[in-house]
């Protein structure tokens, strides 16, 4: 993807999309290591440093990221709160497009990694209801 095509910000690619898109990238990278920068991020998305960079201070500006001296990326309350939450969405909809939909994995990744931003709480929950009705059964 083009890293100037998501930072027309509400052009393409809604605000809280790309917002979203950010916050889940910078809390899996927090999983896997201790510090993370926004070369990281870059290259995780393969968008181009300068874009990141742009992104990155909106968020920090908006309270989603830390602010710090050292240039590491570290989300906030806030910023993780919202992550944990796209976060989660991803996996449901991954196991919901694998497990019963029959999809391959890379499809189902792709597909809920750009559903997630979008889709109703209600369908979350009648997903997450028929998830945990089917894996009790
Ligand atoms: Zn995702």
């Amino acid at each position: 993807m083009d890293a100037n095509i998501l930072f027309g910000l509400g052009k393409v690619m809604k605000e809280n999309e790309s917002r979203e898109m950010y916050l889940e990238v910078i809390y899996e990278l927090e999983q896997q290591q201790e510090v993370v920068h926004s070369v990281d991020i870059a290259s995780r998305m393969d968008f181009s440093k300068p874009s990141v960079s742009r992104a990155i201070n909106v968020l920090r500006k908006n309270g989603y990221i830390a602010h710090s001296p050292y240039g590491d990326v570290a989300l906030t309350e806030k910023g993780r709160e919202l992550a944990r939450r796209v976060y989660n969405t991803h996996q449901l909809l991954t196991a919901f497009f694998t497990q019963i939909l029959k999809l391959d994995p890379e499809t189902a990744e792709a597909d809920a990694c750009r559903i997630e931003h979008v889709i109703s709480q209600q369908a979350l929950d009648a997903i997450e209801a028929y998830l945990g009705a089917r894996n009790q059964a």
